[in-house]
Order: C-alpha cells, then sequence, then structure tokens
C-alpha cells in the first residue's frame, strides 16, 4: 500500500505526541515516497511552519491540518480539519484552551501515578518538547525513561489505560461544536477513525446527521483503529451523505506502530478536500 506518490492525511509531530519534530514528518514522508503528507496534531497548529520549511525543494506536498479533540457521552471524539485559518480567532482560543484543560488533566494524572511510582511532573516535562500539546503519550514516555513500563503501548495497556485507575478525562467541546469551529475557520473537517471504538458507540444515525448539517465533510474509513465490522457501516453512511472518504497512517514516530503510507487517499477525494478548504493552502515543496 506505499504507492510512490500516496496521499497520507494524518501525522503527528512533537507539535504534540509524535516522536519526530515536524521536519523529521516530512523527511520521512519524502522517504517513503508519499506526494502529500498531512501534519495534524493534536489541538495546534505549531508544527506547521517548520513543516513547510522542510518540505522546500523536495516536490513533496504538506497539507496543515489538526485533530481537534472533542468529546460526547464522555467518549472522545477526534475530528481532524484540514486548511484551517490558523488565525481565526474562535478556533485558535478553542485551540489555547485544550492546550490548557489537557496539561491540568495530565498533571492530576501525574498527582495520582506518583502516590504508587516513582514518577514526577519534572518527568514528564523532561519528555515534552516546549509548547506542545500535551498528552498520555509524554507520561508513557516518562514511564519508559523511568524503567516502569517497556514502551509506550504497555504504558497504555496498564497505567494510562481509560480503566487503569489513574485516568483523568479533560473538558472538550461536543463533537457538533468542534466540526462548525473547524468549518468557521474555512478547514474541512473529517471525523478521525470513525469505527474506532468510541466513535462507534455514540455516532448514531442522527448525531451522523447532525454533524453533517454542521459542515462534516468527511471520515476517515481506512485507518488501523477501525474495527473490524465498522468499515461496511462507515462505506454506506459515506456513500448516503456524499461524504469524501480518507485513508491515513495516523504516524506518531516511534511512539505507535502506524507507518506513513500504511493507509492512503485516492487523489479525487483529497482534490474535494483542497477544493473545499478556505482558510490555508497546502504548501507544494
Ligand atoms: P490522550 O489524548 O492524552 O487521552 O491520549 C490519547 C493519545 O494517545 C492518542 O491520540 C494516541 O495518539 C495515543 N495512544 C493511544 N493508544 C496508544 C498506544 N497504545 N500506544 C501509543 N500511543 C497511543
Ligand atoms: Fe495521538
Ligand atoms: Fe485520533
Ligand atoms: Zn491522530
Amino acid at each position: 500500500m506505499r504507492a510512490r506518490g500516496g496521499i497520507d492525511l494524518h501525522a503527528h509531530s512533537t507539535a504534540s505526541d509524535g516522536t519526530l519534530p515536524p521536519a523529521g514528518v516530512v523527511a520521512e514522508a519524502v522517504a517513503a515516497g508519499l506526494g502529500v503528507v498531512a501534519l495534524t496534531d493534536h489541538d495546534s497548529t505549531a508544527g506547521w511552519d517548520e513543516a513547510f520549511a522542510a518540505a522546500r525543494g523536495t516536490g513533496i506536498t504538506v497539507v496543515p491540518g489538526i485533530e481537534l479533540s472533542t468529546q460526547l457521552d464522555y467518549a472522545s471524539i477526534h475530528v481532524l480539519g484540514y486548511l484551517p485559518d490558523p488565525a481565526d480567532a474562535a478556533l485558535a482560543s478553542a485551540l489555547a484552551g485544550l492546550r490548557d484543560e489537557r496539561l491540568h488533566r495530565a498533571e492530576r494524572m501525574v498527582e495520582r501515578i506518583a502516590a504508587d511510582y516513582d514518577l514526577t511532573w519534572a518527568d514528564v516535562l523532561a519528555q515534552t518538547a516546549p509548547g506542545a500539546t500535551i498528552g498520555r503519550p509524554h507520561i508513557a514516555d516518562a514511564l519508559v525513561a523511568k524503567g516502569i513500563v517497556p514502551d509506550r503501548s504497555a504504558a497504555f495497556a496498564s497505567i494510562l489505560h481509560w480503566r487503569g485507575g489513574y485516568y483523568q478525562p479533560h473538558r472538550a467541546p461536543e463533537p457538533l461544536a468542534g466540526v462548525a469551529l473547524i468549518a468557521g475557520a474555512g478547514g474541512v473537517p473529517v471525523i478521525a477513525h470513525p469505527g474506532s471504538r468510541a466513535p462507534q458507540s455514540v455516532l448514531s444515525e442522527p448525531r451522523i446527521r447532525a454533524l453533517v448539517d454542521a459542515g462534516l465533510a468527511g471520515i476517515e474509513l481506512r485507518h488501523r483503529d477501525n474495527l473490524e465490522g465498522a468499515r461496511e457501516r462507515w462505506t454506506d453512511v459515506a456513500r448516503r451523505f456524499d461524504l469524501i472518504v480518507t485513508g491515513s497512517s495516523d504516524f506518531h514516530g516511534a511512539g505507535k506502530p502506524n507507518r506513513l503510507g500504511e493507509n492512503t487517499t485516492d487523489p479525487a477525494d483529497y482534490a474535494r478536500i483542497v477544493e473545499l478548504g478556505s482558510g490555508s493552502v497546502p504548501y507544494t515543496g
């Protein structure tokens, strides 16, 4: 599936919870032979400029994006937003608010973990790039550095699991508000991994209809977290609502097994995204 010139619309850098800096993500995308890569850090546009600069002279296209945290019935729903205006006041303030929520939530989790394990907040900060959107992966990296767990996945399967006894939620807007926020900033809203556990369980038909009415443009149909059997349902949803369908890796560098280009998006679907997005433009180096 690593077609030369492939289009991968979901990747993370150290601006959130990836392990490579934005320039490293772009370099790896070039090495993987991709034609287009989107940088979609959680709740942040901070990596865009470095990614554009790294693309210069390579011929690759970098699509500026975000992965917005939203929440519905205690379930976490991620909404990808392509080509939004990073200076849009409503979006910028929502992203800043989310990063702040996540910071305090991570502090609460570390406080609880510290009661049972040799872990401090300074250990977590040592694993976090300045200004990055902080998340459980940074706590995981600190647990690895302390020798408490072997890798991120082991941390997520135990101490950081939502039923692991230390989990803390953070406030986030509802998906409907998230979709409206992205669309209002000229961006193209796409539900990330809709067939993964949380969205699959809470996104009922009427809720999907409401999201489409609010400007939802697409769904990430091909993603390794979409559950077995969910693909049929979402293929049908996409057809009925005429949604763009994407395929992406959700690359996090060494932090997850996901490899760039493991799923890709058809050129016709990518063209619809570019046509709809009005807040920023892809950068071709
Ligand atoms: P948070 O948003 O802080 O609750 O953490 C969830 C993030 O952790 C997701 O965006 C994933 O990128 C990452 N994540 C989830 N599960 C794993 C895992 N098993 N290994 C590594 N990273 C993970
Ligand atoms: Fe992530
Ligand atoms: Fe996600
Ligand atoms: Zn992601």
